[in-house]
Order: C-alpha cells, then sequence, then structure tokens
C-alpha cells in the first residue's frame, strides 16, 4: 500500500490521540514528534525512476499524511504545493485522514470546485463528542468523497444522524500498544448497525490490543488484530 507522508510529526489536539503511534514510533528513536518538518518524500508523486516513469503508479491508492495531520497549521505554507501535486496526478487516488477537519478550507486550492474527484478526506470520530463537532463540517464542506474512521474507538457512537448518502464508508478499529485503552464488541456491532440501516459500507479494521467481548477482555498482539477483525465476518457488504 503506497503511503505518502510529505511532512511528519504532529501535536495531540483530541483524545483519540493519546497513545498516537507516530509518538510511539519516535519515542523509540528519542525523537520529538510534536515538531512538524517537510520530509524527503515531499514531492513523492512527482518523482520518476530511471525509465522515467513516476514511482507511483496510476492505479494505487495512495495513503497520505500518515504521520501527521494534513491539516496540521505548521503545514498550511506548504499544502498548497501538496494540493497541485494531487491535482496533477489525477490518476492515482489520495485518501487522506484528519483529526482537523475545521481547518480543511486552510489554503484550498482556487480551482477545487465541489473537491478533487481522485481526494477522499476521511474525518476521524473516536468518541461522540468528537464525532458531534467534527461531522457537521465533514458534511458541510464541498468534497467529492468522504468517508469517517472510528479508531480507537472509545465508546459507544451513535452516528446514524451523520450517515447520509455522501458518507462512502465507516471505518472501524480499537487501539494498539502497551497502553490500549478498551474496544467492546458491541459497540462495534451497534456502528455496523447503523451503517446497514443507512446502507453506508463498513468495515471493522482491527481489533486493538484490548477487546471485550461477550463479557470477557482479550489482549491481543499485533499481529493478529486484523486478522481477528476479518473473522467476524462483518463487513457491510460482504
Ligand atoms: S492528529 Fe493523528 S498524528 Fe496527530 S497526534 Fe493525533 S493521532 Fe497522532
Amino acid at each position: 500500500m503506497p503511503t505518502w507522508n510529505p511532512w511528519h510529526g504532529c501535536r495531540k489536539i483530541s483524545p483519540g490521540c493519546q497513545n498516537c503511534y507516530v509518538y510511539r514510533i519516535d519515542a523509540r528513536h528519542g525523537k520529538d514528534s510534536s515538531l512538524v518538518s517537510k520530509t524527503g518524500d515531499f514531492n513523492l508523486p512527482l518523482k520518476r525512476d530511471r525509465a522515467g516513469a513516476y514511482k507511483l503508479s496510476g492505479t494505487e491508492t495512495v495513503y497520505t499524511c500518515f504521520s501527521s495531520d494534513f491539516f496540521i497549521e505548521e503545514a498550511d505554507e506548504w499544502r498548497p504545493e501538496i494540493w497541485r501535486m494531487i491535482r496533477d496526478r489525477a490518476d492515482l487516488r489520495f485518501f487522506i485522514v484528519t483529526k482537523r477537519i475545521h481547518r480543511f478550507h486552510v489554503g484550498r486550492p482556487d480551482d477545487w470546485g465541489g473537491g478533487y474527484e481522485n481526494v477522499t478526506i476521511c474525518c476521524t470520530a473516536e468518541n461522540q463528542d468528537r464525532a458531534d463537532s467534527r461531522l457537521p463540517i465533514l458534511l458541510a464542506e464541498p468534497i467529492r468523497h468522504k468517508s469517517i474512521i472510528c479508531e480507537p474507538l472509545l465508546e459507544a457512537l451513535d452516528l446514524s444522524s451523520y450517515l447520509t448518502c455522501e458518507i462512502e464508508g465507516v471505518t472501524v478499529g480499537g487501539e494498539s500498544g502497551n497502553g490500549a485503552r478498551l474496544c467492546r464488541y458491541e459497540w462495534v456491532l451497534a456502528l455496523r448497525e447503523q451503517c446497514v440501516r443507512a446502507g453506508v459500507h463498513f468495515f471493522f479494521k482491527q481489533t486493538g490490543a484490548r477487546f471485550e467481548k461477550g463479557g470477557k477482555v482479550y489482549w491481543i498482539s499485533r499481529r493478529f488484530q486484523h486478522s481477528q477483525a476479518r473473522k467476524a465476518h462483518i463487513d457491510y457488504p460482504d
């Protein structure tokens, strides 16, 4: 899965950030995650190999800015250039996850219109408070492809009023790492039920490390968190 991290580092702004994997990984190398800086991959979509072909081929979804937040303030001056690259690589699909949808409008390109066809903006909603704050903004903004991710899922959520025909999918997952907070299967199933009722795609991505099902709490190692979720067979549609 191609990943493009044009900048690295972020500041925590939300309960879902508590055990941020960027901070956990950087801590192993003594790196300060709160410093936001451009990476060597800043212009990756424009890079070519020796034969002159783009390094990122035209059939791929590019997971964009997964070691920061695309809309963080420190990147405001860099984002216009990034938007130009995204527009120029219309053959690629760019998938952007954010906890800062309230800053989506900052530096938006003049030719954005109703949204670039090759961009999906995925808004994080880890608890009801953040869902009620962010999802009305996601729905109101001119974005061609919108989706929601509830990860780490921290409590039972009612998203039913936000699951309009504009939302292309809801992804759900627990939290990883030694300090992971509990994710309950009943919360996952309740979100699935809301998606089925609304006709919105639902994807149970991973269980997280600390998962409760049927009154029992399981510790699940990182390498089994995705496969255990797949074994539940609850994605919608199948
Ligand atoms: S917004 Fe995302 S990348 Fe930034 S601190 Fe929170 S979880 Fe980490």
